[in-house]
């Protein structure tokens, strides 16, 4: 459908979090990051990507969400990098997760469960919390880079699951914030 759009779920980055990340990336003497870096603004942990979705099904999510969502809100701690599919053959460079990383999953189960209650097709693949940095494409060997990255010091506290519109396009997607479920 014309009006369909491209949707996911995710944990959001508050300020805070979101400045002391783009300081850590940033800081003189950090290693460079290759690829094409997600912006700040964009950065989340997506909990269940839905796809292109209609009116009625973004509906239909929302009052599930508000069902399924019966989880207390929790404090997430990072790690240093990782990626996709593995560090050799890097084509995502990502943030690792490292405590509150089996609250992250029983969240996503939420949202998978709120999905399905929506009509989506259940998701097969296993959950992986991250926060995706940059898009590496050809691929390269960045075990070095991955190894050597320090761990990330800073704490998100998730207190509320944000659905976002993604608009892709060639220099990569951009995504919009359109609702927010609290935990409680
Ligand atoms: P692009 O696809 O242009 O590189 P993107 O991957 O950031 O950009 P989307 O494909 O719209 O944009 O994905 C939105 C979010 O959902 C991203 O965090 C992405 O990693 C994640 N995602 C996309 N497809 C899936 C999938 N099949 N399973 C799990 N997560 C996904
Ligand atoms: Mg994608």
């Amino acid at each position: 459908m014309g009006t369909d759009r491209r949707l996911f779920l995710a944990a959001a980055l508050d300020d805070d979090t979101r400045h002391a990340l783009a300081s850590f990336v940033s800081a003189p003497g950090m290693p460079w990051i290759p690829g094409r870096r997600v912006p700040p603004p964009g950065w989340h942990i997506t909990l269940r990507f839905l796809g292109r979705s209609s009116t009625l099904q973004h509906e239909l999510l929302l009052a599930a969400l508000e069902e399924e969502l019966t989880q207390a809100r929790f404090d997430v701690g990072f790690g240093g990098l990782g990626a996709f599919p593995y560090p050799k053959k890097a084509t995502v460079v990502w943030l690792a997760v490292d405590s509150g990383g089996n609250e992250l999953e029983e969240l996503a189960v939420a949202c998978e469960r709120a999905a399905v209650r929506a009509g989506y097709e259940p998701e097969e693949r296993p959950f992986h919390p991250h926060l995706s940095l940059a898009r590496v494409r050809p691929h390269q060997d960045l075990s070095a880079l991955v190894e050597q990255y320090p761990e990330f010091p800073g704490r998100l506290r998730v207190d509320s699951v944000v659905l976002y519109e993604s608009i892709t396009s060639n220099s990569g997607a951009r995504y919009t914030e359109l609702d927010r479920v609290a935990l409680r």
